[in-house]
C-alpha cells in the first residue's frame, strides 16, 4: 500500500477529487429555507461514516486504542504480512527468502491478482504460508459506495477460497484506509479486519533494504505486526527489492529480540 503523498500512480489513474462543492452558487444570503439544510446535512452525517473511521489508519492511535485492529499480539511474536500480491514477477523470491528463514507469513492479496494467477496463490498456500483478504482491486475509497465494497470483498474471499481451498479470517483495505463501508463488508464476509503497527515505507523508489529494516524498527514491539510489500503492484516500479533484501536482518533482529516470527493465524490477535 501507499499513501497519495508518496506518488501519483493513483492521481493519474483515477483523475479523481473532491471537488468543490458548491462552486459557481450564488452566496446564501438572508434567511435559509431549513429544508435546503437537510440535503446538507445528511450529506455531511454520510460523509463522516464514510470517513471517520478511516482516522483508524494512524498507526499509533490505533495501537493505543484499538489494539485488535492494529494487530497486536503475543508479546513473544511479530506477525510478518505482505500485500498487493500475488504477483508471478516478485512473489516466488520472497517465498524462496522466507523459505530459508523457516519463516511463514500472511500474505493479503488482491482478488483480481489471484484471479490472473492461481497457481502462484495456491503456491503460497501449499509452501504453509496464510493468504488472506486485500480487496479485489487496489482502489481508493474516494465515496461511499457499500454495495460495491460487500461485493469486491465477498468476490476476493471467495476466489481465495476457490483457489486454496482455505477459508480467508483477515482483511486489510488498499491504503490501510478502513472506511465504515469497508468495515461493515469485512465484517458480513466473516473477515477480521487487520491493520499494522510497523511498516517497512517500502513502497517508494528511494527504499532500500537499510531504510526499511530502521522503518520497522522504529516503530516495532513484541506483539507487533509488520508490514511489508512482495510486489510493486501499487507502488513504485522495483521497490520490491527493497523488501526482500531486509528480510534477514529483520528476522535475524527479531529472533534476537526474543520475538518469533510467524503469521497472523499464529499471533493471537487481541480481540478488544
Ligand atoms: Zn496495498
Amino acid at each position: 500500500m501507499r499513501f497519495a503523498t508518496t506518488g501519483t500512480r493513483n492521481a493519474r489513474t483515477t483523475g479523481r477529487g473532491p471537488g468543490r462543492a458548491g462552486a459557481g452558487r450564488a452566496p446564501l444570503t438572508g434567511a435559509v429555507r431549513p429544508a435546503a439544510l437537510v440535503p446538507a446535512a445528511a450529506l455531511a452525517a454520510v460523509a463522516a461514516a464514510h470517513i471517520v473511521p478511516a482516522a483508524t489508519w494512524l498507526p499509533r492511535l490505533r495501537t493505543a486504542c484499538l489494539p485488535g485492529l492494529a494487530g497486536i499480539g503475543r508479546p513473544d511474536h511479530i506477525a510478518l504480512t505482505f500485500d498487493d500480491g500475488p504477483d508471478p514477477d516478485s512473489t516466488p523470491h520472497f517465498l524462496t527468502a522466507l523459505d530459508a528463514l523457516a519463516v511463514r507469513a500472511t500474505f493479503f492479496v488482491l482478488g483480481e491478482n489471484v484471479a490472473r494467477h492461481p497457481a502462484l496463490a495456491r503456491h503460497i498456500a501449499e509452501r504453509g504460508h496464510e493468504l488472506a483478504v486485500h480487496g479485489w482491486t487496489h482502489s481508493r475509497p474516494w465515496l461511499p459506495a457499500p454495495g460495491r465494497d460487500l461485493a469486491e470483498t465477498a468476490r476476493a474471499a471467495r476466489v481465495l477460497y476457490d483457489t486454496t481451498g482455505h477459508r480467508p479470517q483477515w482483511y486489510r483495505p488498499p491504503y490501510g484506509i478502513l472506511t465504515g463501508g469497508r468495515w461493515a463488508a469485512a465484517r458480513r464476509t466473516g473477515l477480521r479486519p487487520v491493520l499494522w503497527t510497523a511498516w517497512g515505507r517500502d513502497w517508494t523508489a528511494r527504499a532500500t533494504p537499510g531504510s526499511v529494516r530502521a522503518a520497522v524498527g522504529a516503530d516495532l514491539r513484541g506483539g507487533g505486526t509488520v508490514l511489508l510489500h512482495d510486489t510493486d503492484h501499487a507502488a513504485s516500479p522495483g521497490c520490491w527489492h527493497a523488501a526482500l533484501g531486509a528480510l534477514p536482518g529483520l528476522v535475524t533482529a527479531c529472533r534476537d529480540a526474543g520475538w518469533e516470527v510467524g503469521p497472523l493465524a499464529e499471533h493471537a490477535v487481541a480481540r478488544a
